[in-house]
């Protein structure tokens, strides 16, 4: 393919390419504005995400649009960034090449923050049968899935078919997990009665499987445990030191222990890096993290960076690498553009050290669990602190106001009125013969 399918302006002006529109890369392009860079930045949906609410579209509180920002609108007035809606699916280094799916674009410096996906750990029929939580599509997906085993659970009779499609287990015990699960269970009390007026909805059951002894395991203790107190006044029945090893779509076979019956498996356990193909083996960690340095830079590289979900910036502190959360990713942004345009002046380059404002999770109405750096609380407190936070980062003042009544319309009428199933064309129902 052609550069030129991509029509990008020549220049004389240095070209930086960022690849991928998250936290990360959002942050690097608006923080690039008016600098002496020719900015490209490339992702294969025309639109930003914020992930930290799919649990709410997943569970009919939130529209995906209220959580989905169209690019070019984010970027209306910075006019000198360059963006192109398209898929990177190669890297050459050698000849500091792009390959995207409409062509082929060259760069000066190179900025991957394409973000994770889910990893399954190699368990294959756990990927091809649960569901994934790390895109708005797929949130919608457990949404719709959830409504129709319950629309199927009510013309069912047999009992033990009722009690596979009303029975939801989730995996992963950290926000997303504890969130989903809370969120279910309240749906469970105030929400599924009045819709399934003829289902017995106490058959319901909210089941979290967690593979360690705690929940919220980047939390303090305190939270870990007022978060599982919580979660079983709301009725979730969790499970931990459990594996899950297997599933067809029907059971949910655990290491050392019975196995579960049910419909629903959602997978929120864990991730591995978005994979862009022409890099070594040793660049990247087993779970397909690139390696950087305290620069940015992908090990080898002296012009190709990597921030956000997809960098593992290793040291004594942190083994692993720094967490994969949104503040992790705009701070490395920040440090990396300011990098950049330091470099161009002739100034030296600034090493990363992420600040840890701390770990916060929502359980419920009134309950959510808060650690800041100095202070810990939990209860009501740390709801509203939660949902300040939260809605303080929602990209427009529109979107703010949306979420916001949607918030407190649900907390007034203890519901949500979003509880549609948008099919795909090829959906096919579950029949009888
Ligand atoms: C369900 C859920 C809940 C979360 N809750 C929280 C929370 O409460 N607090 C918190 O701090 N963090 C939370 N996180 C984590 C946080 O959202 C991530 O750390 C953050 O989004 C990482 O930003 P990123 O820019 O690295 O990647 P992403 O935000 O994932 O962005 C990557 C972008 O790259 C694009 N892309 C991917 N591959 C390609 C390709 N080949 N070509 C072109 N474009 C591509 C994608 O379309 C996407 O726009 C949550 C994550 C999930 C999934």
């Amino acid at each position: 393919m052609q550069e030129s399918m991509l029509n990008i302006p020549d220049t004389n002006r240095e070209r930086v390419v960022i690849i991928g529109c998250g936290f990360a890369g959002l942050e690097m392009a608006k923080r690039l504005k008016k600098s002496n860079f020719q900015v490209v930045l490339i992702d294969k949906n025309n639109y930003h995400q914020f992930q930290p609410l799919f649990y709410q579209v997943a569970t009919a509180g939130l529209e995906p649009r209220d959580i989905s920002f169209p690019i070019r609108k984010i970027f209306h007035e910075q006019k000198d960034i360059i963006i192109r809606i398209s898929e990177v699916i190669g890297i050459n280094a050698e000849s500091k090449t792009v390959e995207t799916t409409i062509g082929n674009l060259k760069y000066d410096h190179l900025v991957l923050a394409q973000g994770a996906t889910t990893s399954y750990f190699g368990l294959n029929n756990v990927e091809k049968f649960s569901q994934p939580m790390k895109s708005v599509i797929e949130a919608l997906e457990v949404l719709n899935s959830i409504l129709h085993n319950l629309e199927d659970a009510l013309v069912n009779t047999d009992p033990e078919n009722v009690d596979e499609l009303t029975k939801i287990v989730i995996v992963g015990g950290g926000p997303t997990g504890v969130e989903l699960s809370g969120a279910l269970a309240e749906m469970k009390r105030y929400v599924f009665p009045k819709d399934y007026p003829e289902l017995d909805c106490s058959r319901i059951r909210i089941i979290l499987v967690e593979a360690s002894s705690r929940l919220l395991g980047g939390s303090s203790e305190k939270s870990s445990i007022k978060a599982e107190k919580f979660l079983k006044k709301l009725g979730v029945e969790i499970m931990k030191d459990t594996l899950v090893v297997d599933y067809d779509g029907s059971t949910i076979k655990l290491k050392d222990k019975d196995s579960i019956k049910s419909k629903t498996l959602i997978w929120a356990a864990g991730i591995k890096g978005n994979e862009i193909q022409g890099f070594p083996k040793e660049v990247s960690t087993k779970s397909k993290l690139l390696i950087v340095d305290q620069f940015h830079r992908v090990k080898g590289y002296n012009n190709i960076y990597a921030i956000g979900d997809v960098a593992a910036m290793i040291s004594d502190k942190w083994p692993a690498g720094y967490p994969q959360v949104a503040q992790v990713a705009i701070q490395s942004a920040r440090n990396l553009a300011s990098n950049l345009i330091n470099e161009k002046k002739g100034r030296n380059s600034k090493p990363f050290h992420y600040f840890d404002w701390g770990t916060m999770a929502t359980v419920g109405r009134n309950k959510a669990v808060v650690d800041l750096k100095y202070i810990k609380f939990q209860g009501v407190i740390a709801w509203f602190a939660w949902m300040f936070i939260h809605l303080r980062s929602i990209f427009g003042v529109k979107n703010k106001i949306l979420i916001l009544i949607n918030w407190i319309w649900s907390y007034i009428t203890y519901d949500q009125s979003l509880r549609l199933t948008f099919l795909p064309k090829n959906f096919r129902f579950s029949r009888k013969d």
